[in-house]
């Protein structure tokens, strides 16, 4: 071990040497004392800082500026950072940095980066585009749904990045096509979601076929036992470097909660008229369920909303199109399970909505915080039926305090109204039923309305909003499909790979379809638009 730690030490001289840093650098981890930096201070050499710049960034955000330097010194890092906070090219740059002398062999990456979803693999390998335009360094995205030929192809003319999934890695290195016995620098990337989607196994499977000898860096957004085991165990005197944009990203949003009676019809009707009262720009809709995915969709393109789906059993080449259309606001709304979303670099997000309450508390601070980003306004209106009440309990625990009501008689109008903590009523035993009063219309959806607002932060518990609709009453065309498993969320005590990676693998589509008592029952309606269905659990100007 003496002589590992030895070696060791003269790699990090040579790495600090290499990014023309001195080792001996007293570095500041702490955020407040980094936010002035320039990126210059950095120690990145000059092709860098220009491709920096050419990216349109001024100055560093704080994870960068704490976590460059770091990297640059070849020190291990443990980044608690979520997606949003600039984290991407906290790694990617010092990686360009460290890997830009050197030339990769045949099959022998120098460099590995482990996502858990092909999108955010998908994503990293556009920012090593990005930052390393003024590199010569050969890239390969190691992915499911992607023809392994092709993958095999560019190992071969030797990687310097090789970015993967745990699962598709495996699968190479097993096939021989891949070995990992010169990787210098490894990033395991949203350590906490790897183990939510049971890769953990796969993770340190892959650690113990590299090197000792090796720089890692992991980054989470929350640090479970099982992530802070791996970090002590797989890890050198790891620095901490630690940004909360939790806490930002919520003092942009406005939060607000409409509880729904009835089911998944019932919910699916509020949901088109809670769009209608909003000016969406673009909007991700989350869904627990894989299936209410498909279906949610399904139901809001009938209704004339501009929307696509986004899950884990959709083709790699579908999910990525798909993608780029929402980016280039092609798409309007897009229906997406946690998994499928999950860090998702998308600018400027007028609004979330949640279809259900996440089962698990974190991803509701996951969700909002794709709206509300860079100290822009969001919106994250979340939808709630009896069912969900108990995943409500544990999100308003999370949040310290109640998610703020929507107004139903304003959204009636048009309008919605989050009541503040002064106005709200108590909810008789936690259940208001508050959408059940008749509308004076059903609105039509508007399309790619993006009135910019000034609203300001403070009014977040309060803002009023009113859009001018047309009236639209079409029935809901799709079957009700909604099954109880979470999408695309494999429980943490599912181990290995065929948890999910985003793949088919994840979904056991002949599972039988169960419901909960609440959920009314729509059918697939005939030729003549006529729903069949248990209409009694159905409010009538919710089936409008
Ligand atoms: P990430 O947290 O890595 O997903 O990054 C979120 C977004 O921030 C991406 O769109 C990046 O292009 C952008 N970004 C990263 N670093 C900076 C920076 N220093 N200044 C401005 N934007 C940045």
């Amino acid at each position: 071990m003496q002589a590992v730690a030895q070696d060791r030490m003269e790699t990090l001289d040579f790495l600090a040497h290499q990014a023309h840093f001195p080792a001996s650098t007293d570095l500041c981890a702490n955020s407040q004392q980094t936010s002035n930096m320039k990126f210059d201070e950095l120690g990145l050499s000059d092709p860098l800082l220009k491709a920096i710049t050419d990216a349109g960034y001024e100055s560093p955000t704080p994870i960068q500026a704490e976590a460059i330097p770091h990297l640059l010194m070849g020190r291990d890092i443990v980044g608690i950072a979520q997606t949003g906070t600039g984290k991407t090219a906290s790694f990617t740059l010092p990686m360009i940095e460290i890997l830009s002398t050197g030339r990769a062999r045949a099959r022998m990456p120098r460099s590995l980066i482990l996502e858990p979803t092909r999108e955010l693999a998908a994503q990293v390998a556009e920012n090593f585009a990005t930052y390393g335009k003024n590199h010569k360094l050969n890239m390969a995205l190691l992915i499911g749904g992607v023809s392994f030929s092709d993958q095999e192809e560019k190992l071969n003319r030797g990687v310097d990045v090789l970015i993967a999934t745990p699962g598709r890695l495996i699968d190479h290195f097993e096939r021989g096509k891949v070995l990992l016995a010169d990787i210098k620098v490894l990033v395991v990337d949203e350590a906490d979601r790897m183990l939510d989607m049971g890769f953990i196994p796969d993770v340190e499977k892959i650690i113990k076929l590299l090197p000792q000898i090796r720089q890692t860096a992991m980054f989470s957004a929350t640090m479970p036992s099982e992530i802070k085991r791996l970090t002590d165990s797989y890890m050198m005197n790891p620095r901490n470097v630690q940004v909360d944009a939790v806490a930002s990203a919520a003092e942009t949003v406005t939060q607000g909660l409409l509880r729904v009676s009835g089911g998944f019809a019932e919910k699916r009707a509020a949901l088109r008229r809670l769009i209608n009262a909003c000016e969406v720009g673009n909007a991700i809709v989350f869904c627990n369920r894989k299936r209410d995915v498909a279906t949610l969709e399904k139901s809001l393109t009938s209704h004339g909303f501009n929307a696509a789906a986004l899950h884990g059993d959709m083709h790699q080449s579908e999910r990525m199109k798909t993608l780029a259309k929402f980016r280039d606001g092609d798409i309007q709304l897009l229906i997406a399970s946690d998994v499928a979303a999950r860090g998702l670099d998308i600018p400027n997000m007028s609004h979330v909505f949640n279809f259900d309450v996440p089962m698990q508390a974190d991803d509701y601070i996951h969700r909002i915080g794709r709206t509300g980003r860079a100290g822009k306004e969001g919106h994250a209106f979340t939808l709630a039926t009896r069912t969900d009440e108990k995943f409500l309990d544990s999100v308003e625990r999370l949040l310290g305090r109640p998610i703020p009501p929507i107004d139903a008689e304003g959204l009636q109008k048009g309008t919605i109204k989050v009541i503040s903590k002064d106005e709200a009523k108590p909810a008789p035993d936690g259940q208001a039923e508050q959408d059940t009063t008749e509308p004076t219309e059903e609105k039509a959806p508007r399309r790619r309305r993006r009135s910019p607002r000034s609203k300001s932060a403070d009014n977040a518990s309060t803002s009023e909003e009113t859009v001018s609709v047309e009236a639209v009453s079409e029935a809901d065309q799709t079957k009700d499909t909604s099954d109880d498993k979470p999408a695309d969320r494999p429980s943490r005590s599912r181990g290995g790979r065929k948890a999910s990676e985003g793949s088919s693998r994840s979904e056991s589509s002949s599972r039988p379809r169960s419901r909960s008592q609440n959920d009314s029952v729509e059918e697939i309606k005939d030729g003549n638009g006529k729903a069949f269905g248990k209409e009694e659990y159905t409010p009538a100007f919710l089936r409008r």
